[in-house]
């Protein structure tokens, strides 16, 4: 199984918390449009973790 972070874009509200606590800049935060940039993430969970209101989860690929 391959895991990826997965974001929901209904529950953000784009408050850039995990773009802050990303410690290998891989959440590029645009007005309304967050992008994870799987090459460069390592799966810590941090973002998960930061997150207010849960839109980021932990997620294997054939989910998406
Ligand atoms: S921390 Fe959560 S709510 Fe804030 S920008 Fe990131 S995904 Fe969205
Ligand atoms: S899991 Fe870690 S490396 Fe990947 S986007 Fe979240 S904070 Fe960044």
């Amino acid at each position: 199984m391959i895991e990826k972070i997965r974001h929901y874009q209904d529950k953000c509200d784009f408050c850039g918390t995990c773009v802050a606590v990303c410690p290998h800049d891989a959440i590029e935060l645009a007005e309304a449009s967050l992008q994870i940039l799987f090459n460069r993430c390592t799966l810590c969970a941090f973002c998960i973790q930061g997150c207010p209101t849960r839109a980021l989860e932990m997620s294997d690929e054939s989910a998406l």
